[in-house]
């Protein structure tokens, strides 16, 4: 904090932050520190990655772990919650670190990366799950690792399973674009006998700065789509117009809205949370909006690893004469024969 004080002007509320055994690390890049205004305590950016007294409290049915990853874990880095995917974590460590993070149980915990026995039992494990069609290789922020260290665990994964779509899970374009070079894309491309996905969080517009727009691009200009899976976060980007912007920036960008996620009951994040009610209805007036492809799905992960579910009013009012009867986004009639 005392750093941080040199270059922005604190409230009482930053100033009250305490770190704690449990705590996320305090850790910001130049650049992205370089996108925050210091006079203004509102700053969406700032909001993100400058603490407040408010994340030392437990609220409710908060918990550490609320999507129960621990109970779905073969060992510690790897989770297999749903039968065709697993994440394993790659590493806890971050460029920098987010204060609505939701795996604060683990994130900046300084386990490191994983060790070589750990990424080669997640292979093994792979080999005997054929059910298994997707890897999330997360963390923590994967291209924390150096190249050499993120290549030889894809290595191992793809020589146990060669048509395993492996999601490459950072947040590094957006904080750190200059982490993504060439030599990273081009060690990429050699493993190509199955399917990358980028995922990556973007949760205002002004992060899709001209360098994390061109860091991005190099993944989708190699063959590797780009998917967006954004936080909804009080004083962030709680609006329709504040997401309308961020979603259409981004389809610009060659970045696929993917995912507006509710918040999580994560112990610390209570700040950050938007009631349910009001999210709905951000969600029904940006699908009045949006383009189907500008469009993310307003998702909440449900506590105690319930899963994912989609948080969308239903548009189907019920039967009229044999023909099923819906409400428009616009608030019209419509019917549709039943067969
Ligand atoms: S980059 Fe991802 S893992 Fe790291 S603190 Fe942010 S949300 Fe958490």
């Amino acid at each position: 904090m005392t750093e941080l004080e040199k270059v922005l002007n604190l409230t009482q509320e930053e100033k009250g932050w305490q770190e704690s055994p449990v705590s996320l690390p305090l850790l910001i890049t130049p650049y992205y520190l370089s996108l925050i205004d210091p006079n203004d305590p509102d700053d969406p950016l700032r909001r993100q990655v400058v603490p407040t007294v408010s994340e030392n409290l437990e609220v409710g049915l908060e918990t550490p772990d609320p999507l129960a990853e621990v109970d779905h874990s073969h060992g510690e880095r790897l989770i297999h919650r749903y039968e065709n995917r697993v994440a394993f974590l790659a590493t806890d460590l971050c460029a920098q670190y987010c204060r609505h993070c939701f795996r604060r149980r683990f994130t900046g915990n300084m386990h490191g990366p994983a060790t070589q026995k750990e990424v080669s039992e997640a292979a093994s494990y792979l080999s005997e799950h054929e059910e298994i069609k997707e890897m999330l290789l997360t963390g923590g922020d994967i291209l924390t690792l150096s190249d050499s260290e993120l290549f030889s665990m894809i290595e191992a994964f793809r020589k146990a399973r060669p048509s395993l779509v492996i999601r490459l899970c950072t947040r590094m374009p957006v904080v750190l674009p200059s982490r993504i070079t060439d030599e990273l894309i081009a060690g990429l491309k050699k493993f190509n006998t199955a399917a990358f996905y980028l995922m990556v969080q973007f949760n205002h517009i002004r992060e899709l700065t001209p360098q994390a727009v061109s860091a991005v691009a190099k993944f989708v200009d190699a063959g590797i789509p780009a998917m967006n899976q954004s936080v909804l976060l009080r004083g962030v980007n709680d609006s329709a117009d504040a997401l309308e912007e961020l979603c259409n920036a981004l389809v610009a960008a060659r970045i696929k809205p993917y995912y507006l996620f509710q918040g999580d009951l994560v112990t610390g994040t209570s700040s950050f949370r938007v009631p349910l009610e009001q999210g709905m209805a951000i969600e029904r007036e940006l699908r009045r909006r949006l383009s189907g492809l500008a469009m993310p799905v307003y998702a909440l992960d449900l506590p105690q690893g319930g899963g994912k579910v989609p948080l969308c009013g239903s548009y189907i009012e019920g039967m009229q004469d044999n023909m099923w009867k819906f409400r428009t986004p616009d608030g019209q009639e419509r019917l549709y024969p039943s067969s």
